[in-house]
């Protein structure tokens, strides 16, 4: 006898009988998560403590969100899991310190010549700072929109940016955020550090910072969370674990990890829920994670075309 399909779950509705804390949550989380850090910078812009305070405040109250309210239980991380996870996103920040002090290092003279000689020096600094932060925001979004494009599309670039390990993981959970393969922080922070060097931004790429690690906090979260409204500009967790699927067809949907609107307007948006995530059937161990710039792991379906080949062919 043929089993049935297992059931695709989307995680932007709400249970019929969801109590009033779940409607709550629900609806009003996001919107008022982002507002709160956007609030607190604008208050207080160039107060450094705020990256630390948001990364902590925005994950504490998301994974206890988690433990109480998971979307689904079979994401639920046991401690162990949970502790090693913090662990890597831990390194995983560390490299995007390195990687962002690195490009600062290599690229802050030539491309202020660039701004200099292409006529690219019009940055409204005399804009009030929630638009320039807005600004920067999108405009950050937009570059990592086509290079994540690019990593899911062409083999050598899924490669070399490690980007498979990222989508490795079975469950999903906020802390996932920061579950990348060391070497791809080289890809991640580049778009920011972009547009802060070639139009010499200053204060509001700190907003747009502050804005971005609280969205890819939030879109990677177990939790049960409104699509409707806010889905046509900022990514919810509905359209981001549909990238993560273990389904090609569904994981090549849904770029932009804190924005949205690009995947509208270029033709990659999908809505549906998911029924497994992951590359494949099986999460392959750590070290073959930390290997996926040089090698595939068995069962891997999500890779771009000419990796799959090889490894259905190994099989
Ligand atoms: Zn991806």
């Amino acid at each position: 006898m043929l089993e049935s399909n297992p059931p695709r779950i989307s995680i932007h509705t709400l249970e019929e009988a969801a109590s009033l804390p779940k409607r709550w949550v629900f609806w009003m989380l996001q919107p008022l998560l982002l507002a709160t850090v956007l609030v607190a910078w604008t208050a207080s812009p160039d107060n450094p403590l705020l990256y630390p305070m948001t990364l902590f405040g925005v994950h504490v109250l998301l994974g206890t969100l988690e433990y109480l309210i998971p979307a689904r239980q079979g994401w639920r991380q046991p401690l162990g899991e949970k502790l090693g996870l913090i662990g890597i996103a831990a390194v995983t920040l560390t490299m995007g310190g390195v990687a962002s002090d690195l490009y600062g290092h290599l690229l802050a003279e030539p491309l202020t010549n660039w701004r200099t000689n292409l006529g690219l020096d019009f940055w409204p600094h005399h804009w009030p700072l929630l638009v320039q932060g807005f600004m920067v925001f999108l405009m950050t979004e937009f570059i990592w929109y086509w290079m994540h494009r690019t990593e899911h599309r062409w083999s050598v670039v899924w490669r070399l940016s490690g980007h498979g390990a990222h989508h490795s993981f079975k469950k999903l959970n906020a802390i996932n955020f920061g579950a990348n393969h060391p070497i791809e922080l080289f890809w991640i922070v580049f778009p920011a550090a972009l547009v802060d060097l070639l139009f010499g931004v200053g204060a509001a790429a700190f907003g747009a910072l502050l804005l971005t690690t609280t969205q890819t906090a939030i879109v990677h979260s177990n939790i049960r969370l409104n699509a409707t409204g806010i889905g046509w500009f900022f990514t919810t967790n509905a359209w981001h674990i549909r990238h993560h699927s273990a389904t090609l067809e569904e994981s090549n949907t849904n770029y932009g990890c804190a924005a949205i609107l690009w995947d509208r307007m270029f033709g990659s948006f999908g809505n549906s829920g998911v029924i497994d995530a992951g590359i494949g059937l099986h999460e392959p161990t750590t070290l073959q994670k930390l290997l996926m710039p040089f090698r595939e792991p068995e069962g891997s379906v999500i890779a771009p075309a000419r990796i799959e080949a090889v490894v259905t062919r190994t099989r």
